[in-house]
């Protein structure tokens, strides 16, 4: 409609201009010349000739707007001559003029008029396309900019003997270099009195530097005590600024090539900076707006230099010690880092042949013979796929990772409504060899201890106690022998606890068998077979009944070892004649039992870490005649986990602990 509209007015134009004989000489050129004494042309009647004007000019604005330019101006043109040379002989045959010149004009302005408006119409959405990308490509705050600037300057720092460095940009007008970004060694400024005419000769040789394009030196001695070295900052073969190095030493050769690598860093950033000081805030066709334009450059140009730093990205990977690769959604590799050639056993020229499924075919084994399978589930449920493969062959165990990187779009009204979309896949290859072979030295080690420690064990305690039965030997003998007895009972309660934690971490589920367990059952049976270890500390062990407890789907053999720990330890770390009580409640999902003493507490800084393997409180003249491992807490914790809850603790040091654990309920 718009170019129908433009064609119009054309040809409106036109047929004014030619009732207006602007065009008469014009016409006159496109017929032939009546004679003296013949019958002059005859013209169409002037609303006919409107009309022909109006509707040759809107047909060729039509024509162009459906068919574009490229493919319109052969046809338009050679039809222009055909008319031309009609034109010309119906004035000679028939002495009738056919008005081309007035339709050739307006046919022109119309098709001139139409691609105009075209051009626009694309150059707005490109110069949209170009500014949204820009912005989208370089999220870096203001302040973020003017901040990498400054960092660039202080990392020359730490690899020249700098004194001064400054950053120079062209002011507004494009045209004087201006001081951006500054860093000094010295606050204290002593050549403030002479700076002017310094100055000038520093901007000077910055000027030099960026008509010819390269380092410009000026030794010490020439301008000031200080060497200065100018550097042209360009980016995308356009000079954004010079940055300019003031040295206590002399520059050294060796150094040229990383200056002008961080130059190039600090020429983005600088473009980046002015990009963003001329942001766009109309939004006038390009091809009438040169500020427009100049903004449209400045837009491709960080987006140019946000490209060249995404490179990096992959060149980091290079360095990995793991396999990546990343892949299209169609299946084309888009990257594949030496790691993961070097694990596919292939070299870079048969890497750059492969698609995904060539480079996972590369690790198909056992457990992972079908890789299609394996991808259409990661892109089917969008889960990552991970899997150990064992290659007996060459006695190596891979770790295989499959996942599918994603984009999360808006995050929606209620924040979290926000949907996925699948970017690409990401493979990760990890050597887990030596892992493998450390945890297996692990589990060779437990089973060392499990029965190679266990059976001298039981022999020495069996022994031990036979003989301090014997009568014949003396009485102070006896007594070692009950020690030894004692002790190596001590270690082997020692080494089953052990054994218990890692048998557990180990995830051997198939001992954990549930059942519907009432813990407050559970606790009555612990606490009547505590009583007796109670009793020898002369420790009052109360239970406190809390009405009906649902039950909990719990082991209850580990349960009962787990609530036998926590009374243990509060026996044990509680002096004597003082009470230990458990009770069991009902929370809102789960059921609670709480171990609380009036003991020795655990001090404040030792609270996060009673949990750990081996960790146990140094409290003075305690720890060496109690039977510690620093183990039992480890293995309640794990117990409890393993069931889907939760420990806590709470203590203060003199005042007594009070430990807990929750599991929930059925
Ligand atoms: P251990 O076998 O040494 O008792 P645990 O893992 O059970 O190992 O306990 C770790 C540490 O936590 C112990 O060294 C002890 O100091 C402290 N602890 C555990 N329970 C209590 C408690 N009821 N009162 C005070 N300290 C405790």
């Amino acid at each position: 409609m718009v170019s129908l509209a433009l064609a119009f007015l054309a040809g409106a134009a036109t047929c004014a201009i030619w009732r207006a004989g602007l065009i008469d000489s014009l016409q006159a050129a496109f017929v032939v010349n009546v004679n003296p004494g013949e019958v002059p042309l005859q013209s169409p009647q002037p609303w006919l000739g409107l009309l022909l004007i109006v509707a040759i000019s809107m047909s060729a604005g039509f024509f162009v707007s459906r068919v574009g330019a490229r493919r319109s101006f052969p046809i338009l043109g050679f039809g222009f001559l055909a008319m031309a040379v009609a034109s010309l002989l119906a004035s000679r045959q028939l002495k009738v003029d056919i008005l081309f010149a007035p339709m050739a004009v307006g046919s022109v302005g119309a098709v001139f008029l139409v691609q105009l408006q075209r051009l626009w119409l694309i150059d707005t959405v490109l110069t949209a396309h170009v500014d949204r990308v820009a912005t989208r490509a370089d999220r870096i705050e203001p302040s973020l900019a003017q901040a990498r600037l400054t960092g660039g300057l202080k990392l020359l720092q730490t690899i020249l003997p700098l004194e001064e460095a400054v950053v120079f940009h062209p002011d507004e007008d494009g045209g004087a270099l201006v001081p951006g970004a500054r860093l000094r060694a010295n606050s204290s400024e002593p050549l403030e009195a002479k700076r002017n005419s310094i100055w000038r000769r520093l901007i000077q040789l910055c000027d030099q530097a960026v008509r010819t394009n390269e380092i410009k030196l000026a030794p010490a001695g020439q301008i000031d005590s200080f060497e200065s070295v100018a550097l042209p900052l360009r980016h995308e073969g356009q000079t954004v600024g010079a940055l300019l190095l003031r040295l206590r030493e002399s520059f050294d050769e060796s150094d040229r090539r990383l200056l002008s690598s961080v130059g190039s860093q600090v020429a983005r950033n600088l473009q980046r900076e002015q990009a963003r000081k001329k942001r766009l805030d109309g939004n006038l066709p390009a091809f009438v707006s040169s500020r427009t334009s100049g903004h449209r450059l400045h837009a491709f140009d960080v987006i140019s230099g946000v490209l060249t730093e995404h490179r990096f990205g992959a060149q980091i990977l290079a360095e990995a010690s793991d396999g990546y690769a990343i892949a299209y959604l169609d299946g084309t590799l888009a990257y594949v880092n030496p790691a993961m050639a070097w694990a596919a056993r292939m070299n870079e020229n048969e890497i750059q042949k492969l698609d995904l499924f060539g480079l996972l075919d590369c690790f198909r084994s056992g457990v992972f013979d079908e890789p299609s399978i394996a991808v259409r589930r990661v892109l089917q449920s969008g889960e990552t796929y991970q899997r150990e493969l064992k290659f007996a062959d060459r006695n190596q165990t891979l770790e295989l990772r499959i996942a599918l990187a994603t984009e999360r779009h808006g995050s929606g009204l209620n924040g979290n409504g926000s949907a996925a979309t699948p970017l690409c896949l990401a493979i990760r290859i990890r050597d887990v060899t030596r892992m493998k072979e450390f945890e297996q030295l692990k589990s060779d080690m437990i089973s060392l201890m499990s029965h190679e420690l266990r059976t001298p064990l039981t022999s020495i305690n069996g022994f031990s106690e036979l003989l301090a039965l014997n009568d014949k030997i003396p009485e102070e003998s006896r007594e070692f022998l009950q020690i030894i007895s004692n002790e190596s009972q001590r270690m082997s309660r020692m080494i089953d606890t052990f054994l218990s934690v890692t048998q557990l971490e180990r995830g051997d589920k198939q001992e954990v068998t549930k059942i519907a367990l009432r813990l407050d059952e559970a606790v009555r049976e612990t606490v009547t077979a505590m009583q007796p270890i109670a009793k020898k500390k002369r420790i009052r062990l109360l239970e406190q009944g809390n009405g009906r407890i649902p039950p909990v789907a719990a082991d209850k053999s580990l349960i009962t070892q787990a609530i036998a720990k926590l009374l243990d330890n509060a026996i044990k770390y509680s002096p004597e004649r003082t009470a230990v009580t458990v009770s069991t409640v009902l929370e809102a999902e789960a059921v609670r039992v709480i171990v609380e003493d009036r003991g020795y507490g655990v001090p404040a800084e030792s609270i996060d870490r009673i949990w750990e393997k081996f960790y146990r409180v140094a409290r003075d003249g305690q720890e060496k005649d109690e039977e510690s491992t620093g183990l039992g807490l480890a293995f309640v914790k794990e117990v409890v986990e393993q069931h889907g809850g939760t420990v806590a603790v709470e203590s203060e040091v003199g005042r007594g602990s009070k430990f807990s654990f929750a599991l929930p309920r059925l």
